[in-house]
């Protein structure tokens, strides 16, 4: 069994020595039987809550209201859940409210693709009602019980759908896909937050172009905000070599071809965290400078070493080559570099008032620009002296006349 199983079994141990069912569950079992990596375990139990917390003296109450409390064992944290049921969905989104039972069986007839429903108990036996098995090893996402109900019930599983695609490289099953594409305007009353971290997921798959030909095929891009929404941006991505491309470069690549007026609102439609959405936008400048350019050591200086390589990486995809041992070469010419970056300078703005004694403005930021370029084009070397001589002469130029 999986390293991350045995440090979790105590917690599967203590509940049923306590006279709780408990069980390992979800997304952990499935990659387990898949021999992908495992990054959190999840357990399911019929203790509720409040017997949960009875049990072990280090909880967190992270969800209790759906049922989940953050177990504390050895530094680490787990999810244990309470079986539940989901009933009583509204707006096509998940109920806010949830019924605690003691039936496993009926845990995993809420959950939504056969794939996902399956439970294995802390000896490593599969309790597997739904078949799950037998769909991962047909490589297929398949819903437990009717496709059609199952996506009015709650939407985002439309985007969970495809996100798997692009995860676990599996199809659609055929009454799954169906049901996909006939209830794909449901997706409309989801809110973006949630459908942007499934994007996120979908993007950061190794499956990708299989994900969104099928979210194509169904349209679920109509309900996109922004970026990836045109038909024909995700034709053209879908007949490109983006194997080797991350996320970031994978929105980079999606923003330029959308050609937007105004990037900026389309990234925010997508309600990204500012961060992504300042350096895709830092990007975007470069990329579209880069196109009609070639580098020059204060461009790939300004650009810096990882909008560089993100925007060098899109070029080569946009002339259909594979982005390969891109980022090497630009690290090399990093490398070569006297200075990457301003604080690498051997002076600060202090410096530079106290040797012109002016007093401060927008000048300073021009001798800054100024000099890193004269550093970097090597006509002086970062040291403090020889800069300090030079920033004399840039206060007074007449001082080299004589
Ligand atoms: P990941 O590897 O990305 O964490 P996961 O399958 O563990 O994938 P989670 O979002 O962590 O996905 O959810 C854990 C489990 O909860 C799923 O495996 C599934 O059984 C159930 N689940 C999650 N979201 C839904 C949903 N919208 N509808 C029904 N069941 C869900
Ligand atoms: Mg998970």
């Amino acid at each position: 069994m999986d390293r991350l199983f045995i440090q979790a079994k105590p917690i599967i141990e203590r509940l049923k020595a306590a006279g709780y069912e408990a069980y390992y569950v979800g997304g952990a079992v499935r990659d387990y039987i898949l021999k992908r990596e495992i990054d959190d375990v999840d357990i399911a139990t019929s203790a509720t809550p409040l017997e949960i917390k009875s049990v072990f003296s280090n909880t967190v109450d992270v969800g209790i209201e759906h049922g989940t409390i953050l177990v504390i064992h050895e530094r680490r944290g787990y999810e244990v859940t309470t079986f539940r049921a989901e009933t009583n969905y509204v707006d096509y989104r998940r109920p806010e409210s949830v019924t605690f039972i003691r039936s496993l069986k009926d845990d995993l007839r809420r959950r939504d693709f056969t794939i996902n429903a399956i439970a294995m108990d802390e000896e490593g036996v599969m309790i597997d009602p739904f078949n799950g098995r037998e769909a991962i090893k047909k490589k297929c996402i398949k819903t437990v019980g009717s496709p059609t109900e199952r996506f009015g019930e709650d939407a985002l599983r439309l985007m969970r759908a495809v996100r798997f695609v692009s995860q676990l490289g599996f199809k659609l099953d055929n009454r799954t896909e169906e049901a996909l594409i006939q209830q794909a305007p449901l997706l409309q009353y989801i809110a973006i937050e949630r459908i942007f971290l499934e994007m996120e997921k979908l993007l950061k798959g190794k499956h990708v172009k299989r994900a969104l030909k099928i979210a194509r095929k169904a349209k679920l891009n109509d309900y996109w905000p922004s970026i990836f929404n045109q038909e024909q941006t995700i034709e053209q991505i879908i007949n490109m070599p983006i194997e080797g491309l991350d996320l970031m470069e994978l929105w980079l690549l999606a923003l330029y071809l959308e050609k937007a007026k105004e990037p900026q609102k389309q990234l925010k439609k997508w309600k990204m965290p500012t961060k992504d959405m300042k350096t895709l936008l830092r990007a975007l400048t470069f990329l579209n400078w880069r196109k009609d350019n070639n580098w020059t050591n204060i461009q790939l200086y300004r650009a810096g070493k990882e909008i560089a390589v993100m925007v060098e990486k899109i070029v080569c995809v946009l002339h259909h080559e594979k982005p390969q041992a891109i980022t090497v070469k630009i690290y090399e010419k990093f490398a070569e570099f006297p200075i990457t970056e301003r604080s690498q300078l051997a002076i600060t703005g202090t410096d530079v008032l106290e040797w012109t004694r002016k007093t401060p403005g927008p000048w300073i930021s021009q001798l800054f620009t100024q000099l890193e370029e004269e550093i970097l084009n090597k006509k002086i070397p970062n040291e403090r002296e020889m800069i300090r001589r030079w920033v004399e002469k840039w206060g007074n130029p007449s001082s080299d006349k004589c």
